[in-house]
């Protein structure tokens, strides 16, 4: 049995106790993650309140630490990419990925020269300047759908920016992060990154810290408003990065046969366990039928199975938890009225594989269009106006990513630009451009992550002013 030890203070480190993680795909233990005291908790962000004043005189061994960190991600890029597959369940291609989308993130940030200051007033009776000055402790939270790439793009820039971290991965997939943290164990001074792991308790009492200046964090809605509230007493920064409900809306010009296959991965990509997955599909009227019929088909022949075997498409769902909670909405859309034209019920055996389905004959007011699913399930629901789908697409709390799908590009995009979305699509939905700021509108976040404003997320102004 494999035990994954925590990073603190530059060491690893043993844990009172272990908890087990299983394979989503047959229920077989991978491995056993170390659980965090309180005392370790707290050794933790003091090691990161130490080491970070030298850390952030030293933007030269910053940008070399985080090429170090790149070259050491891509020579265990394999085991890597095999220890995701395991704990979270999708295909070993798609983690090859986003192992190698690791190794580009901290290669980016060590190539990006440090904030320059900024002279507003240089002559004989003043010297006015504005300076970028880090927070201090940054603790990152991070979800178990997409578990490396989620941290990458927190640690990257917030060490790069002269802060030391403290990361807690997600109690369904902690041992990716742990084995990172091990593999990263000399490349940052002792201090500079902690990773702690457990449950939400652990997060919550890290998060709570008075030492820690900046919370950036990914996962639901609720955990964020209680991350917000919580934050309050002392005036923490804050990104959130949360859930979503992105609509995309199919015009009646959209060329069917080309679009079938992006809207089949935009929804069921990681089995629609991602944050700006499709999760409503609106179509006109003139499509719908020849639509349905053409997902459906698609979604029929998908292979599932373990991420391991390299003929799966899509494995598992990650947890129980959400097998459960996919189960009980297409239970609940059936009550209602639903179509399920693929899929609709999991498969049996000890592995949580539920396959892609696709419902039709359910409208706003059903759980499974209101809220987020965050599996393999898509509502797909006619209109004639769309005006009216505009209006139905927007008519929701999240705010993440939204689609238009049609052959003019030129109204797509301005259809487009009418969605309550911070990332908007036209023929595509998932691509992320690496320079660009992602960030949900209404409750699917605060604050930006990834760009410019995301990078200024990890420091603070400060005005010198001096007389002459
Ligand atoms: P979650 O909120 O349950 O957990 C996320 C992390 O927060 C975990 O590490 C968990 O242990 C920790 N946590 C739980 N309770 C806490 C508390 N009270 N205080 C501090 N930390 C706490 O979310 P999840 O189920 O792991 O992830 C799925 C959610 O994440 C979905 O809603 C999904 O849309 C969202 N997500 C968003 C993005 C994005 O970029 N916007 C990306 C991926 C996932």
């Amino acid at each position: 049995m494999s035990r994954y030890p925590l990073l603190i203070d530059g060491a690893l480190q043993d844990a009172e106790h272990y908890d087990e993680v299983l394979d989503p795909a047959n229920g077989q233990s991978v491995g056993e993650a170390a659980r965090a005291s309180q005392a370790q908790l707290e050794q933790a962000v003091q090691a990161a309140a130490r080491a970070q004043p030298a850390w952030a005189a030293a933007a030269d061994s910053r940008r070399a630490a985080l090429r170090q960190a790149a070259a050491v991600v891509r020579e265990h890029a394999a085991e890597l990419a095999e220890l995701i597959t395991r704990e979270q369940g999708r295909p070993l291609h798609f983690t090859q990925g986003e192992v190698a989308g690791v190794a580009a993130t901290f290669e980016h940030y060590a190539g990006l020269p440090q904030a320059p200051e900024q002279v507003l007033r240089d002559d004989g009776e003043r010297l006015v300047r504005i300076v970028q000055r880090p927070l201090g402790v940054v603790a990152a939270i991070t979800p178990w759908n997409v578990p490396l790439i989620l941290l990458a793009l927190k640690l990257a820039p917030a060490l790069h920016a002269g802060n030391a971290l403290v990361a807690k991965p997600s109690e369904h997939t902690p041992l990716s992060t742990l084995l990172l943290a091990r593999l990263l164990k000399d490349v940052f001074p002792a201090g500079v990154l902690n990773v702690v792991a457990g449950a939400g308790e652990v997060g919550e009492r890290l998060a709570r810290h008075p030492r820690v200046r900046h919370i950036t964090f990914t996962g639901s809605v609720a955990t964020g408003k209680r991350l917000y509230a919580g934050g309050a007493d002392d005036f923490k920064r804050l990104t959130l990065e949360l859930g979503g409900n992105d609509a995309a809306l199919v015009l009646e010009d959209a060329d069917l046969d080309a679009i079938v296959e992006p809207l089949f991965w935009g929804a069921f990509w990681n089995s629609g366990q991602v944050c700006f997955a499709i999760k409503r599909l609106y179509v006109h009227e003139s499509l719908f039928e020849r639509l349905v019929a053409a997902l459906a088909e698609r979604a029929g022949r998908t292979r599932l199975g373990h991420g391991l075997d390299a003929q799966t498409e899509l494995g598992p769902l990650t947890n129980r938890q959400q097998l459960e909670r996919v189960e009980a909405l297409v239970a609940d859309a059936r009550a209602n009225g639903a179509r399920i034209h693929s899929g609709g019920q999991r498969l049996e055996g000890p592995g949580h594989f539920y396959p892609p389905t696709i419902v039709s004959g359910i409208g706003a007011g059903v759980a499974l269009v209101d809220e987020e699913q965050f599996g393999p399930l898509l509502p797909v629901i006619p209109f004639r106006d769309v005006e009216d789908a505009i209006a139905q697409a927007n008519a929701s709390h999240y705010g993440l990513g939204a689609s238009v799908w049609s052959r003019d590009e030129t109204r797509g995009a301005a259809i487009a630009a009418r969605l309550e979305a911070g990332l908007a699509w036209v023929n595509q939905h998932l691509d992320i451009h690496p320079g660009a700021p992602k960030g949900g509108h209404k409750w699917s976040g605060l604050g930006y992550e990834g760009g410019q404003r995301g990078y200024e997320a990890f420091s603070e102004l400060q005005v010198i002013n001096v007389a002459r």
